[in-house]
């Protein structure tokens, strides 16, 4: 596969945001769902170790370099990906080529409350975009279908699945035969940093690889979560190479 690096099992994909969001909007043209999944280091040591969420995120239309770690282990097996394209970003610019036209999109995910603050703003910063419907991302699993119409009889699109990795690539990839639009987005904690609840990292961090160290200072108990990263570059280096880039 010409334009993917397989990084210890996972196909990504080496693009960077502006041809991310521009392959989002060829989907739209196209039949069935599409899925698009941001996984950063952690998420791909989690593929590593378990065959099924490995599939899980194999199986997605497009799959793009969430973080630093991510980047550096594509240099490091020889196909270079040039940049971060992390969730976030790649939504900004879509619904910056939506607004104003017939697509919609749909809000799911974050604490009660949060996709409400998170529409009034996008609102504001992308005039004319139209939100079919916003959802919290706290439910029963008995609730799961009544979800998937509610989302279904919005006619939206696009769906921002808001509830953490990996739980939105499971609840996506449960639900991908049965959900009518034609992007489904698995994207964090971006509807809290739309919403403004939470911060992003200035942008003197991310430029520099150094978004880790900022979540780390505001969030001393991610300590233990990052400890990922090193052990993620290491499994590369020693282990990375025995997966073939050719299909
Ligand atoms: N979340 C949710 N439902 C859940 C668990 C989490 O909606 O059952 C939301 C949570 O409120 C937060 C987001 O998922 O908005 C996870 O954010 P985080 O930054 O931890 O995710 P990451 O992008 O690091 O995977």
């Amino acid at each position: 596969m010409k334009d993917k690096v397989n990084i210890l099992g996972v196909w990504v994909d080496m693009v960077n945001i502006p041809r991310a969001a521009e392959k989002i909007m060829q989907f739209f043209n196209e039949e069935g769902l599409h899925k698009v999944y941001t996984p950063n280091s952690e998420i791909i040591m989690a593929a590593y170790k378990n065959n099924e969420f490995r599939d899980v995120l194999n199986n997605a239309e497009l799959l793009t370099a969430d973080g630093i770690g991510v980047v550096y282990a594509s240099k490091i097996l020889g196909k270079p990906i040039a940049e971060r394209a992390a969730g976030y970003d790649i939504a900004c610019e879509v619904l910056e080529r939506i607004k104003g036209t017939s697509h919609s999109v749909f809000l799911f995910g974050g604490k009660p409350g949060v996709a409400e603050i998170a529409e009034e703003k996008l609102k504001e910063r992308y005039p004319g975009l139209v939100i079919a419907g916003k959802r919290n991302g706290y439910f029963k699993p008995e609730d799961e279908e009544d979800i998937v119409n509610e989302i279904n009889t919005t006619g939206a699109d696009l769906v921002f699945v808001c509830l953490g990795a990996p739980k939105q690539e499971l609840w996506i990839d449960k639900y991908k035969d049965k959900l009518t639009a034609k992007v489904a987005m698995g994207i964090g904690g971006s509807l809290d940093v739309f919403a403004g609840t939470a911060l992003r990292a200035p942008e003197f961090y991310c430029k520099h690889g150094l978004e880790w160290f900022y979540r780390l200072m505001k969030q001393p108990s991610r300590a233990g979560r990052m400890l990922a990263l090193p052990k993620f570059g290491l499994t590369v280096l020693f282990k990375g190479r025995k997966f073939k880039q050719e299909d």
